[in-house]
This record gives C-alpha cells, structure tokens and sequence, in this order.
C-alpha cells in the first residue's frame, strides 16, 4: 500500500459542494487539500458545455454512475434510473442546471429543529457570495461570485400567454423565484455563463487549479475513510487499480452525494451496527441513521399535443440546428445557449404545508425530442411536456450496502408513493394541469392531452398512470441528515455525530428536502461549511422585510 503525504484536508468527491470546497478551503495558501473524485477531469467535453445538451450529457455512461433503484414496491415494482455525475463538477456537470434555492421556510424549518445557523436570514448571505446574478446585487442577490446565474430568455408567443393563464387562475405573476415573494409563476434563470454551463467545475475549481497546494486525483476511487480511534485521519481509495492512502492533518470531508457520502461512511463502520455486521464490517461507531431518511421530489409528467407549429420543435430542424451551432460558437447566444422551458410555478396544494409545494414546469418540446428534417426523418412533434413535481414527498427511502466491497453500487430504495398522500399531491397537479390548459389564453395553445390521457379520469385511472411513470426529479438528499436527535448523522456544524475531524458536506446533509431544486442550495451549504471548516465567523445573517 502506497501512503501519499499528509494534507490539512481530504475532499472527497468533486462534484457540486467538493468543487466549491476544494475553491473555497485552498484559497489559503497555508492550507493542503487534496480532492478525490471517482470520475475523469472532461469537464470540456462538449456535450457539457451546451446547455441545450444536457439530455445526452446526463444519459451518457461515460459521465455518470449507472445507477438504478431497487424495485419500487409501489411503482408497480420498476426500477428508477439515478442518474448522477461521475466527473469534475460531480452532478452539477450533469444537471439542467435550473437555478433555485427553494423556499425561505424550508430553511427556517430546519431552524426550527434546533439547527442554530440554518435560518434563511442565515443562509441567504451565502446564496449571495456564491452567485453573479443577472440582476447584479441587491438584498436577494449577490452580483459578483462565481456562480453565474442567467437570464432565461422566454418565448415571445408562449411565455406571456401561460402567465396570462396563471394570472386568470389567481396566481402571482413574479419577475423574480427569489424575491420578497417566492410562489407564484415566471420564468426559472439558469446557470449558464457566457453560454455554456456552468458547474462548480467550471466556475469554482477550474481557477484554483493551478495553485500548488490543492492536489486533485481524478478516476480515484474512495474506500474508506481511516481512523484512530474516533479521529478520522486519512482516506484509503483506488487509482490506477492500486490502493493507496492518504492523511489529513485537520480533517476528512465526505462530498460524495447523498448516495455515495453515506455508502462511505457505511463502508468505514459508520452506520447501523447490526446492518454493517451482517455484512462482515467491523462497527467503529454505531450511528443509526447512515443511509436512511433519503428524500428526492417525485415527479409526473403529462403531454399535450400543441395547436399548431408554435413550440420549439421548430428550432430542432436540422439546418436551424446548424445555424444555431454556428450562433452559439460565435456569440455563446440562440437555442443552445438556454433549455427549452416556456413557464414555471411554484404552487401550494396542501394548505398545511409550509411554503410551495408543487413546481409546475411546462417545456415546449416533447422529452423524446430530437433533430429532423424533411426527407430524412420525422421529429418527437409539435408537444408541450409538462413536469409535476411534488416537492415536500411524505414517503422515505433508503440507501444500504450491497456488500462490503467499494466498488459494488449501493441499495438505493426511494419508496417513491408510499404514503397516499404523496400520490394525492400528484393526482391534485395531474387535474391541476388539465383546468391550466382549458383556461384562456393557454387553451388556444393546445388541441388536446397525450398523457394520461383525456379518458383517464377516476382517482384509481390517475394512480395507475402515476405508479406506471412516477420518476424522481434526480434531486436525492437527506441520507446523512443534519440534526439534534437520534437519527442525526451530522451536527450543525455537519460534523459527523460522536466522531473527530470528520464532516459531510453535500445533499445529503438536508435534515428534509428543500422546495425547489438543489444545486444552489448544495452550492451554499458549502460555501457555509467552507467558514466552519477554515474558523472563520458566520457571515451575518440578512435583514429580511417580515
Ligand atoms: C440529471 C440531473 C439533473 C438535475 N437538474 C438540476 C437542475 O436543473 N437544477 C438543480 O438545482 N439541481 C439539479 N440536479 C440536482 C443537483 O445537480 C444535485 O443536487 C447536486 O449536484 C448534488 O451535489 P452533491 O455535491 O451533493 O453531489 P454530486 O454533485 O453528485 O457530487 C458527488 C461527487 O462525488 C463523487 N464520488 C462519489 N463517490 C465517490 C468515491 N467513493 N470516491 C471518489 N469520488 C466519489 C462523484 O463522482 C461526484 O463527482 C440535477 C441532478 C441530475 C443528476
């Protein structure tokens, strides 16, 4: 076994929150940080770089995981792909990099848990350092950080007609998801800078590259993190099929995403003592709740055949995809520059819920859409796809150890509709786009629905469609939750309970799932973590109108 020498920090994994750690904590001279990542340095590829893209990025095997789940037990038993980024930028390179930071009170939610520092006046200072928002600096947002936060440029047909439509529905229109008011219907901004994505990758580890005290090993294979006794001291991982290990000086931090951070931890003897001694591993530090309490959006779709050739299918023809290409190249503007979304919502379905409950987000554009061209072959057609996602799942899964071997994936068992409410939130969206597109004017839009299907009606009719094609938002969190009681993984500080010098900083250290998609909010736990970690003071917390 090789021993490489020591450093203050190990970060691993380089995707979304290990990206803007390793930024973040080598910033400092004085510090060492090595950064391990399991997969390969082509954040250049181009398939990443065009946002229009991401379909074929994040479907690609050379980028990602493979993962699939468990049967679902109650989505008629199918197995759910889980799509996540194996390569620098993590998912953040992968994902459709929608901007947002779901809701003020999913956040004072976790304030309320007894999490000290967790409050959105807390956090949103962070939100801010991190993003270099398009509507430059205010008390919402922040001008001149390294992520970069784009304007979506909307569809001058379909976009004014869809808010009309919400607006004749009683809801806000708004010109900003992160203003004083946050529910109600505009356009999503994205992250994508001068064109082309923009992933923690790119916009915080790109520029610390260079410097000499961070060390990042690509196509490196954590296994395990060591110990003495309860002071995490090193990680011992596989590169170039040897293993080696390497020591941390200060401190261990698992970035690895919710579904490998607690696979990790488990592989160390970290977890539920029983579970891990079932499989031959040694229990260092029984901790029940490794792995479980995982949470992810479910999500429905619905398919609408368009009244005339006034979606974006339009744009796919293939000399105006040439044409479009040649645009992006030169001006990093036109159709690949953004995704085609026409409109999103932020809805509340249940009144008990705290904040919105259900993003209503319509594409215009079939999901199975591709380029075409008279003579050569037919397009996806002229469609609106319109995602329902449930944002608040009551339902839990979780994520357990297939062995003990680093290289098997883990048990990944989302639970997706266990509990009946979660299939009553889909049913209410599934209606709720029906009365959406027999309102004026979006009722001019379309000529009739695809999916489920006019004919498909009864509760048990819309259940049967849902189990048959419930997915999750790809949005996974929670399964080394922050908290104070006896299921918490981490503390609020994201110090892994009963241990030293060992923290979790990524999705999966949300004590719940946030409202809304969760880059960002990866984006700014880090970014919060990287003061705990280096001693440095809070940032103080914002004065928000009440
Ligand atoms: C297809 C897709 C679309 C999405 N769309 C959006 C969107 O539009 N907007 C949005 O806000 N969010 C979106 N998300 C979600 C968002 O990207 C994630 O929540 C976020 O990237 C998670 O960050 P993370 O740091 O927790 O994990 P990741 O970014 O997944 O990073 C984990 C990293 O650890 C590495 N790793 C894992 N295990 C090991 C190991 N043993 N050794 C070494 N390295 C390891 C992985 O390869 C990866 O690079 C999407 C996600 C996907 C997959």
């Amino acid at each position: 076994m090789r021993t490489v020498k020591a450093f203050d920090y190990i970060v691993v994994g380089a995707g979304s929150a290990g990206c803007v750690l390793a930024g973040l904590l080598s910033s400092d001279p004085g510090n060492s940080v090595l950064l391990l990542e399991a997969g390969g340095p082509e954040t250049r590829h181009w398939r990443m770089k065009i946002p229009l893209a991401w379909r074929d990025t994040f479907m690609d095997p050379r980028l990602g995981w493979g993962y699939s789940s468990e049967p679902e037990p109650h989505a008629d038993g199918r197995r759910i792909p889980v799509p996540r980024g194996k390569v620098l930028g993590g998912s953040s390179s992968v994902n459709g990099m929608m901007y947002s930071r779901g809701h003020p009170a999913d956040y004072d939610g976790w304030r309320d848990l007894g999490l000290a520092g967790w409050s959105y006046a807390e956090v949103l200072p962070y939100f801010r350092r991190s993003e270099a928002n398009w509507r430059g600096e205010s008390l919402y947002h922040g001008g001149s950080g390294p992520l970069t936060v784009a304007r979506h440029i909307t569809d001058d047909v379909l976009y004014p007609r869809l808010i009309a439509t919400a607006e004749r529905l009683g809801y806000r229109r708004l010109d900003d998801f992160h203003g004083a008011e946050v529910e109600g219907f505009s356009a999503p901004d994205f992250n994508v800078h001068r064109g082309r994505r923009a992933s923690t990758a790119a916009r915080y580890l790109r520029p610390a590259m260079g410097r000499p005290n961070l060390v990042v090993e690509t196509r490196t294979l954590a296994h395990r993190v060591l110990f003495d006794r309860e002071r995490a001291i090193g990680v011992e991982y596989a590169r170039g099929g040897a293993l080696a290990q390497a020591h941390a000086d200060r401190e261990v931090i698992l970035a690895a995403g919710a579904f490998n951070s607690p696979q990790l931890l488990l592989l160390s003897g970290v977890g539920p003592a029983g579970d891990l001694e079932a499989l031959g591993i040694p229990a260092l530090h029984d901790l029940p709740g490794v792995g479980q309490n995982l949470q992810d959006h479910q999500s429905v779709g619905a398919v609408l055949a368009a009244s005339g050739p006034i979606t974006f299918e339009s744009q796919l023809r293939l000399d105006r995809l040439a044409l479009a290409t040649l645009r992006w190249q030169l001006t990093g503007t036109g159709a690949l520059a953004g995704l085609p979304v026409a409109a999103q919502g932020f809805l509340r379905i249940r009144p008990e819920t705290r904040g919105a409950d259900a993003q209503f987000l319509v594409s215009p554009v079939s999901m199975g859409a591709r380029s075409w061209f008279p003579g050569w072959r037919h397009g996806a057609g002229h469609v609106f796809s319109v995602a329902n996602v449930a944002l608040h799942p009551r339902s839990r899964g979780r994520v357990t150890l297939r062995s003990s071997d680093p290289k098997d994936a883990p048990r990944i068992l989302f639970n997706l509709l266990e509990r009946p409410e979660d299939r009553e939130t889909l049913r209410h969206m599934l209606r709720f786009v029906r009365t959406f597109f027999a309102t004026e004017p979006a009722a001019r839009l379309v000529k009739q629905e695809i999916l489920p299907g006019a004919g498909v009606r009864s509760d048990a009719e819309l259940d049967a469609h849902i189990r048959r094609s419930v997915a999750t938002a790809m949005h996974p969190t929670s399964t080394c939750a922050m908290g104070v009681d006896a299921q918490a993984v981490v503390d609020a500080e994201l110090r892994v309970r009963g241990l030293k010098a060992l923290r979790v900083v990524d999705a999966s250290v949300m004590p719940g799932i946030v409202g809304g998609n969760t880059n960002a909010p990866v984006i700014m736990i880090a970014e919060k973590a990287a003061d705990m970690i280096l001693g440095r003071p809070p940032l103080p917390a914002a004065t928000l109108p009440i």
